[in-house]
C-alpha cells in the first residue's frame, strides 16, 4: 500500500497525490495528512485502522469530479481509489460487478463492445461510478430510465471501523439505502457496486439537435417545456445556453438523444419534435446516427479538462415559468465557454421513487456550468453564479448534491424525513465522525450533516 505524508514526500509527490486526480484546476486550499493509493479492500481497511489510529478523519476519492473538490480534506487520510479498477460482468443475468473509480466510459467502452450493455453512468466520460452513484446519478436518459442509483442491487463497504460488509435490501439495509442519495455524507467507503445494466439500442444512438438565435429564445424554450410531458421515454431531452463554437453570439441548443432500439424506432420517437419545432433554426439535424462513445466526445469538448470551474444547480418548481426564471442564466454567460443547462426530468420526477436516501427532484432540473481558464476571472466568474443563483432560488424545490457546493450555498437535498433518517445513520455507522462527510464552509458539519432547508 503506498502512503504520501504530507510531512515526509517530495512536494511534487504529495501535491500531485493531493490535487492532481481533481478535475476542477481551481484547487483548494486544503491539506490532507496523507493519501493512501489503495488498490485492493485490504488496502482501504488499513487506510481506516491508520485513520483511526493517527485520530484523524478518512476523505475517500474515486474519479476525482466533484466539482468542489471534496475529497480534498485539511488532516484527514485521503483514500484515493484511481488504482483500484476492477469489474466482472454476468451478461446473461446482466449484472456487472465494478469498482468505484471507474468511469462510466470505462464501464460502458467495456460492456457496448463485448456485451451490447451499457450502464447510464455520468454523461461526462471520466466521472467515477463512486461519487456519481452516491448521489442518485442522473446518467443517461434518467427521465425515462430513472436514477441510476435505481440499478444498484447491492454495495460492499468498509464501515468507518474498518469492517468489511456487503449490503443490500437484505442485509445493512440501512447502508445500502443511505449509499443511494447520501452523497459524500455516506458514513462509510463503498468498494464494490452491484449494477443492473441494460441492453444498448441495437442500431446505437440517434440525435436531433435545434440551435435557435436569442431572439427565438422564449418560443423555443416554451416549445420544449411544453412538449416534454408525453414525449417518448427513450428520449434525453435537454435545453442548453452556450456559445457555439464558430459564432461570438449566445445562442438555445436544443438536444434529443434517443436510445430507441432500432433507426425506424428512433425515427417515430423524434418526428414529433421535429414536426412542431418553431421556425427559425440557425443549424439543425434530424435523427443522426450517433453512439454512446461520440456523445462523450461532445461531453468532454463542452467540459474541458484543465479548466476552472463553478457550478450551482436548482429543481425548480413543476409549473415555474421556466424560459423567463432561466433567462437571465441562459443569456447573459460570463465566458464564452460556460453553460447553462435544463435537463427534463419528467416522467421520472413524476413517479414514485424507491425507497432509498434520494427524494427530491422536480420536472425540471437546472444546472450552470461555468468554465473559465484565467485564475484572474475566478470573482468575476463566481460572483456572476452566485448572483444569478440568488434570483432562480426562489422557484426551486432543493437541489442536486451532485452539482452543488455547500460551502457557497445550502438548501434542501431530501425530503425531510429522509434527511432526518439519514443523519440517524450516519450517526450509527460513524459516531465519531471519522468519515469526512458535507464540505461546508470551514468544513465543520461533521456527524450533524447539512441543515436541508430550502429557506
Ligand atoms: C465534467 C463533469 C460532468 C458531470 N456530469 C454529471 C452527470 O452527467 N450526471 C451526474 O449525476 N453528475 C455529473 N457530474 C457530477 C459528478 O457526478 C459528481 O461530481 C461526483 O461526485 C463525481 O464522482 P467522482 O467519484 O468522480 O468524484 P470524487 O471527487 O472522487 O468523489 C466525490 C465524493 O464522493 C464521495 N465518494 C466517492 N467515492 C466514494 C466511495 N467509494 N466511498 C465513499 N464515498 C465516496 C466522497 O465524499 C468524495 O469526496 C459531473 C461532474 C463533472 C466534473
Amino acid at each position: 500500500m503506498q502512503i504520501i505524508w504530507r510531512d515526509s514526500a517530495d512536494p511534487a509527490g504529495y501535491e500531485d497525490a493531493r490535487v492532481g486526480r481533481v478535475f476542477n484546476h481551481r484547487r483548494p486550499k486544503r491539506y490532507p495528512l496523507a493519501v493512501v493509493k489503495a488498490t485492493c479492500v485490504e488496502d482501504i481497511i488499513a487506510a481506516v485502522k491508520l485513520a483511526k489510529e493517527k485520530n484523524c478523519r478518512v476523505a475517500v476519492r474515486s474519479g476525482g469530479h466533484s466539482w468542489a473538490a471534496w475529497s480534498v480534506r485539511d488532516e484527514s487520510i485521503l483514500i484515493d481509489l484511481g488504482n483500484f479498477k476492477q469489474w466482472t460482468v454476468d451478461a446473461e443475468n446482466r449484472v456487472a460487478k465494478v469498482t468505484p473509480s471507474v468511469t462510466g466510459r470505462e464501464l460502458n467502452g467495456m460492456l457496448v463492445d463485448e456485451y451490447r450493455l451499457m450502464f447510464p453512468g455520468g454523461h461526462c466520460p471520466d466521472v467515477g461510478l463512486g461519487g456519481f452513484l452516491l448521489q442518485g446519478g442522473m446518467g443517461w436518459n434518467c427521465r425515462g430510465w430513472g436514477w441510476a442509483c435505481e440499478r444498484v442491487k447491492a454495495i460492499d463497504v468498509v464501515t468507518a471501523d474498518g469492517e468489511a460488509l456487503h449490503c443490500n435490501q437484505e442485509q445493512n439495509q440501512d447502508l445500502y439505502w443511505a449509499a443511494r442519495g447520501s452523497g459524500p455524507g455516506f458514513p462509510a467507503v463503498v468498494t464494490k457496486y452491484h449494477l443492473d445494466l441494460i441492453q444498448y439500442p441495437k442500431d446505437g444512438l440517434r440525435s436531433s439537435g435545434y440551435f435557435y438565435p436569442l431572439s427565438k429564445y422564449h418560443e423555443a424554450f416554451n416549445w420544449i417545456v411544453n412538449l416534454t410531458p408525453g414525449f417518448d421515454q427513450d428520449t434525453e431531452i435537454v435545453a442548453v445556453g452556450l456559445y457555439p463554437r464558430d459564432s461570438d453570439e449566445i445562442h438555445l441548443f436544443i438536444l434529443f438523444v434517443t436510445l430507441k432500439h432500432t433507426a425506424n424506432e428512433a425515427q417515430a420517437a423524434l418526428a414529433p419534435a421535429h414536426d412542431s419545432r418553431p421556425e427559425g433554426t440557425i443549424k439543425e439535424w434530424f435523427c443522426k446516427e450517433d453512439s454512446l462513445a461520440d456523445q462523450y466526445v461532445s461531453q468532454k469538448k463542452a467540459n474541458p479538462e484543465a479548466h476552472r470551474y463553478c457550478v450551482d444547480n436548482a429543481y425548480l418548481q413543476n409549473d415555474a415559468d421556466v424560459p423567463k426564471v432561466l433567462e437571465e442564466a441562459f443569456t447573459k454567460l460570463p465566458h464564452r465557454k460556460a453553460f447553462a443547462l435544463w435537463y427534463a426530468m419528467d416522467p421520472c420526477s413524476r413517479r414514485e421513487l424507491p425507497d432509498m436516501a434520494l427524494s427530491v427532484h422536480s420536472d425540471h432540473y437546472f444546472a450552470l456550468y461555468t468554465v473559465w481558464e484565467d485564475e484572474r476571472d475566478d470573482e468575476r466568474c463566481q460572483g456572476w453564479v452566485k448572483d444569478v443563483m440568488k434570483r432562480v432560488h426562489p422557484h426551486a424545490v432543493g437541489a442536486y448534491l451532485g452539482d452543488s457546493d455547500f460551502q457557497v450555498r445550502q438548501t434542501q437535498y431530501w425530503s425531510q424525513s429522509s434527511g432526518e433518517r439519514l443523519r440517524d445513520i450516519r450517526k450509527k455507522w460513524d459516531p465519531t465522525g471519522r468519515i469526512c462527510g458535507y464540505l461546508d464552509q470551514g468544513d465543520v458539519s461533521g456527524i450533524r450533516g447539512l441543515d436541508n432547508v430550502h429557506a
